[in-house]
């Protein structure tokens, strides 16, 4: 059979009507998830008031967002942007956050920049605190990459993942099964310059100012999450379609475990 080409002239997808809520219960759910979390630049925002007073509005937040909000985070410490926020501001919140994870029994959603070492030791001290999760946006060593899967985490590739010679080389040493897929949108788009580029086979009409049905220049765009699975499956060589029924089936385990 071939594939239908149609296009919905009128949809309105945030009209009320789509929330699934009939008679007052929630009957289905649209598509689309989210975090919960303080991301380690902004972790100067604990101390703008309370700190126990901004963690338990997170913590009400998932509460109250329970069948949308599917991980805590994104949450971790990043080394290479300090000018946002300090160390140790970072290492003090980034480990509150377990509190979170644990009160929920939700997955981590994590960020670790030129912060490995430390990022390891609050892992380690805090792995009976969270039921598991994923290290995105990942551009670590084979041994960093090692050392998450020892503590039965996932690695997440995005264009950041896949610069240089050396990052290609860390992915093919990580297990299929411990991989996910992500774009970062609209950050950590793949560049000419770096290594992963080589093998996108699909490109995207682009301009340097928006004009509809192109994609713009330096913005990644979520239709970018195919070049990742281009790179990931020629480095690897991986069969695509099997790689990409890989991923998926990792991310359900974590990010949806009752479906
Ligand atoms: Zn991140």
């Amino acid at each position: 059979m071939s594939r239908a080409k149609l296009i919905d002239i009128g949809i309105n997808l945030t009209d009320p009507m789509f929330r699934g809520i009939y008679r007052g219960t929630q009957k289905h759910q649209d598509m689309f998830y989210s975090t919960v979390g303080c991301h380690p630049t902004r972790c100067g925002e604990f101390e703008q008031s309370n700190p126990d007073q901004y963690l338990s509005e997170l913590q009400n937040l998932i509460e109250k967002n329970k069948t949308k909000i599917i991980a805590v985070g994104e949450c971790g410490l990043d080394f290479d942007r300090l000018e946002f926020c300090p160390k140790d501001i970072q290492l003090k919140y980034f480990e509150k956050q377990f509190d979170l994870s644990e009160q929920t029994e939700l997955p981590m959603f994590l960020h670790c920049r030129n912060s490995h070492a430390e990022f390891l030791d609050i892992m380690r001290r805090n792995r009976d605190r969270f039921v598991g999760g994923v290290v995105h946006s990942f551009d670590g060593t084979k041994e960093e990459a090692a050392a998450i899967i020892d503590l039965d985490l996932y690695i997440g590739i995005n264009g950041c993942s896949l610069k240089t010679e050396a990052n290609l080389e860390t992915l093919k040493s990580i297990p299929s099964e411990r991989l996910m897929i992500e774009t970062d949108a609209p950050w950590c788009g793949v560049k000419n310059t770096h290594a992963g580029s080589k093998y996108i086979k699909t490109t995207f009409p682009t301009k340097k100012k928006w004009e509809i049905g192109h994609c713009l220049k330096d913005r990644n765009e979520p239709c970018h999450i195919i070049q990742i699975l281009e790179i990931m499956a020629a480095v690897r060589e991986d069969d695509p379609l099997e790689l990409a029924n890989t991923l998926y089936n990792n991310t359900i385990k974590v990010f949806f475990p009752n479906i």
